[in-house]
Parts: structure tokens; C-alpha cells; sequence
């Protein structure tokens, strides 16, 4: 059981990357200028650690809670990472561990501890509180803001026409450094069906950055339609089941 799924993740790390590199050169892109998010939600920790041992250093956890007692469980068993991944040089052996699900404004505090980036901020006073928590302990909170472009109900996000002025609030809090923007579209089988969402999603990054603001990152991608999303701009992908999935 374990050797099959030792090997079952390294593969499907490898045709991720594949994959990857071949949609970023079909759209005139560097695929370096794509980062790989693993979402390990539900994922348990040795086989996080199998990933962590083939390379990959960027993670994301959709739950505050689930994430903390991972993190605290893997710190301590970092490896070297295992060629052909092991770069080395920049960043090490660092773990970076981003928030990709909804935060609450009562797990703020606890979410600026365990993470580098929180891709979900969507509302003026979540940001108030994210900042706040960040001042606390001397620390800038990277964070993406995640912009709602489909009517679906029960997905969360910033509406577009509210999306400037959040912007403008988080340029103005200290502890907040923003990077980009973060969508889900609806889902669906078909990528071809969600590549508008993606797009709209680039135009709004250009039309904004026309009045000043820098957003380089473009959190957008999942296992069904990365490829799409890169071709439109990605540069952060979150894939889980494309990577632990067993088999299927
Ligand atoms: C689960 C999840 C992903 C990964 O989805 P897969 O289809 O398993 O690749 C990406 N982003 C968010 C916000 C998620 O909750």
C-alpha cells in the first residue's frame, strides 16, 4: 500500500509539472512564473511529507483549524528534498503554507500565526481584523483578495463593484501587503466553460493596475482547469487532487 502510494504521488507531481510547463509555452509564458499550490485538505501528514520530500515547498489548507494541527506535526520532519527537485538555493528548505478556503473574522488572529499568504480576504472589516492581528506580532500579512465573478450564492468573494474600494482600504493598512487576486468560478466539467471567468478575472487586474495599484499574482486554477487558467494568466495554481488523488 504505502510503496504504491509513494509512487503514485511522484508521478502525478510530474505530470502536474509537465502539464504546467507546456500550457505557460502554448500561451508565450515562462512556466517559472507559475507557482504550484498543493491544497492538502483531508491530505494527512505523511503523505504531506512525500510531497515535501519530492520538492514541492508551497501548500494550502482551505480550514484554519485542520491546517494548524498539521503545521504544528510537520515542522519538525522537514527533509532535503530528493533530485530531480532539489533546486536548492532560494528559500530552502522554507515551507510556505497558504490559506486558500473562507476566513472568519474570529479565526483572523490565528490565521496571520500559520500563514504566508491568505488568498480569501473579502471584506473590509476581515482585512481590519487581519491587519490588526498582523500589527500584534510585528508581522506584514501577504493576502490575495478573492473577487466573486459568478452569481453563484454560496460562494464567497468580494463583488466587482466593491472590489476597488477594498483595495484602496487594504493599500492603506500597515501590516497588509497585497499581491493579487484569487477567483473560483462555478463548477464544471468542461474548462472551456469556465475560461471566461479567468479572463474577467485578468481584465479586472490590468483595468485596476491602470490607477496605480501593483497586483501580480493571479491565484486561479484547480486540478480540472489549470491548463486554462494559465493560458489566461495564472501565475498560482491549486491543485489537490490532481496530486494525492490515489489512482482514478
Ligand atoms: C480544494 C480546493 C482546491 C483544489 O481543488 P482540486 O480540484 O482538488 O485541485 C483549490 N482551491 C480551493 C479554494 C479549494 O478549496
Amino acid at each position: 500500500m504505502a510503496a504504491w502510494s509513494d509512487t503514485a504521488i511522484v508521478e502525478n507531481i510530474s505530470t502536474i509539472y509537465k502539464r504546467i510547463s507546456h500550457s505557460a509555452m502554448r500561451a508565450g509564458r515562462n512556466p517559472e512564473d507559475v507557482k504550484l499550490i498543493a491544497i492538502t485538505k483531508t491530505v494527512d501528514i505523511k503523505r504531506i511529507q512525500e510531497a515535501i520530500d519530492w520538492g514541492l515547498r508551497i501548500f494550502g489548507e482551505s480550514r484554519v483549524q485542520e491546517a494548524r494541527d498539521k503545521i504544528s506535526n510537520l515542522k519538525s520532519f522537514i527533509n532535503p528534498p530528493l533530485p530531480p527537485f532539489s533546486k536548492g538555493g532560494e528559500g530552502g528548505l522554507r515551507i510556505e503554507w497558504h490559506l486558500v478556503g473562507y476566513l472568519q473574522k474570529n479565526k483572523a488572529k490565528m490565521a496571520v500565526h500559520l500563514f504566508d499568504l491568505i488568498h480569501s480576504l473579502d471584506s473590509i472589516e476581515l482585512a481590519i481584523e487581519i491587519n490588526k492581528n498582523a500589527e500584534k506580532i510585528g508581522k506584514t500579512q501577504r493576502v490575495l483578495i478573492q473577487v466573486k465573478l459568478s452569481q453563484e450564492e454560496t460562494k464567497h468573494g468580494v463583488a466587482k463593484e466593491d472590489l476597488l474600494d477594498l483595495i484602496k482600504a487594504v493599500s492603506e493598512m500597515n501590516n497588509l501587503k497585497l499581491e493579487g487576486l484569487m477567483t473560483m468560478p462555478p463548477f464544471s466539467d468542461d474548462p472551456e466553460m469556465v475560461r471566461p471567468y479567468f479572463r474577467e478575472l485578468r481584465k479586472l487586474r490590468d483595468t485596476i493596475e491602470k490607477s496605480g495599484f501593483l497586483l501580480p499574482e493571479l491565484s486561479m486554477g484547480m486540478t480540472n482547469d489549470f491548463e486554462v487558467a494559465i493560458e489566461e494568466g495564472a501565475t498560482m495554481v491549486r491543485i489537490g487532487t490532481g496530486i494525492f488523488a490515489n489512482g482514478s
